[in-house]
């Protein structure tokens, strides 16, 4: 028998194969009461009012008129609560796709509610690609750079650093268009601020010339790749690892540009038959961690098919995830990545703490945005998950002090608990960011309580 990592994954992910992927809960054209939830299912609440606005006039309309409240959403593909209120919620889903792009610049301008899963395609059309990706495509645009969204590569920033323009529609209802001559300061904040600002409808994106690349995957000791890591991360452009709990493996993942011409496409979704057989292994084995581990290694080693693959980028970077999670994300300065998994790893170990999803290994690189997790310093993101019907408060109650011994800054759109007291000191600009919020919502229209308790607003 030969498993795909894709399989493994998501046989330790726990599975109970019943937890499908419902699409994203997000858009209704409603204005009637409608219950939200994220995707995880870890957020919800029970708005006043769900909208859908047709037109940029009729959203700056709709906030100028709302009572309460505004919150805005993507995909709720976020963890934390940045979208729950009694108020109202309001998508963009009716504000989707490309508007213009400019070929001689390699420029594309979206609207903020577009899917990320349809713009791979259509750049491609255009002959322009993003320079990086995310995890998933799920998110749409304004949601993924709302939360500095990123993927792996020393070399790239967040979704964020590609944005060299944008719309907001403000508080009051003011349209503004802001970049690096227009606004700038605006402009600055606008690129990561968790939907504190206003209604993002537009973005307007520096691309690349659309490309193709390799993706290589195998599994090695942790402790082997954690020594390598240096030259790992030199040598390829996308480079990840992906830690498999209680065992001494991880899963490498590699991904470089090549004109290679395309192999074979993707692998499609998980083989359930398989992976409810590794889930049964992980449920009658779970309490005897060294049989589990030897189990894990062994089924990691030796049954783990990596299909190598060659083909469009966007295609490569965003992978199926068909099983609910939460999780907890940190970035930590880049070198003291390795330290702080060898510590989390060793935790987990230790406690027997309760949990089978890989803990996902990333680099970023740093940016000059007010509020991105990357401000000021090349980071390491550290992201541990809890399958989505195990309880993960325990979990990474046990973990996240370990991030903050490192000197970490949780990803805006993933469980963490701090609030302002604590990530003010984390972030340099962060009078900066909260300066521009000021002089655009004074009177915090756009803030939730959880916005309230991170900006340390009463
Ligand atoms: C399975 C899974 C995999 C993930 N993988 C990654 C990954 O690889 N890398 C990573 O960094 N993160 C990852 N995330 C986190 C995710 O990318 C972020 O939380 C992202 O912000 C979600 O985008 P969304 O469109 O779902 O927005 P939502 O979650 O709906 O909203 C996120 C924020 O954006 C704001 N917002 C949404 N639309 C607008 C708008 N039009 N104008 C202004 N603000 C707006 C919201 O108010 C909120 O503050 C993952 C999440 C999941 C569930």
């Amino acid at each position: 028998m030969s498993l795909s990592r894709r399989e493994v994954i998501k046989a330790l992910g726990l599975l109970g194969a019943a937890g499908v992927l419902s699409s994203a809960p997000g858009a209704r054209a409603a204005t009637r009461a409608i219950p939200w939830r994220n995707w995880s299912g870890g957020q919800s609440c029970i708005p006043a009012a769900r909208l859908a606005p047709a037109s940029e006039e009729q959203l700056a309309a709709m906030i100028r008129d709302a009572v309460g409240t505004v919150r805005p959403v993507g995909s709720a593909h976020s963890f934390s609560p940045l979208v729950p209120t009694e108020g109202s919620i309001v998508s963009l889903a009716n504000l989707s796709g490309m508007i213009r792009h400019d070929p001689a610049r390699l420029q594309a301008e979206f609207w903020g509610g577009t899917p990320m899963s349809q713009m791979g395609p259509a750049l491609k059309k255009i002959g322009q690609a993003l320079p990086n990706m995310a995890d998933i495509d799920y998110q749409t645009l304004a949601g993924a750079i709302a939360t500095s969204t990123h993927g792996t590569g020393p070399r790239f920033g967040s979704y964020s650093t590609n944005v060299i323009g944008l719309r907001l529609v403000k508080a009051d209802g003011e349209i503004l268009d802001c970049d690096a001559g227009n606004h700038p300061e605006i402009f600055d904040a606008a690129r990561v601020s968790l939907g504190s600002l206003g209604l993002i409808t537009r973005v307007r994106l520096q691309n690349r010339k659309a490309f193709r690349v390799h993706r290589k995957e195998w599994v090695q000791d942790t402790e082997e790749l954690l020594e390598q890591m240096p030259q790992l991360i030199k040598d390829n452009d996308h480079f990840e690892i992906n830690t498999l709990l209680h065992s001494d493996v991880s899963i490498a993942t590699a991904i470089n540009e090549t004109s290679d011409p395309r192999t074979i496409a993707k692998e499609p979704g998980g083989d359930v038959e398989k992976a409810l057989m590794l889930s049964r292994v992980h449920r009658e084995h779970r309490d005897s961690p060294r049989l589990y581990a030897m189990i894990v290694n062994f089924i990691a080693r030796h049954l783990i098919s990596f299909p190598e693959v060659i083909d469009d980028s966007y295609k490569v970077f965003a992978n199926v995830r068909d099983v609910r999670f939460n999780e907890m994300e940190y970035e930590v300065p880049a070198a003291a990545g390795p330290a702080c998994l060898r510590e989390i790893v060793k935790k987990i170990r230790d406690q027997k703490l309760n949990s089978f999803i890989p803990i996902e290994y990333r680099y970023v690189k740093a940016d000059q945005i007010p509020l991105s997790m990357f401000q000021g310093r090349d980071a390491c993101a550290i992201s541990v998950h809890q399958y989505f019907e195990m309880d993960h408060h325990n979990f990474f109650a046990q973990i996240e002090p370990i991030f903050w011994k490192y000197d970490g800054r949780p990803h805006w759109g993933k469980l963490h608990t701090l609030n302002a007291r604590q990530l003010a000191p984390l972030y340099p600009r962060w009078k900066d960011f909260m300066a521009v919020r000021e002089s655009l919502d004074p009177r915090g229209k756009f803030l939730n309580a959880h916005l309230r308790s991170i900006f340390g607003l009463s």
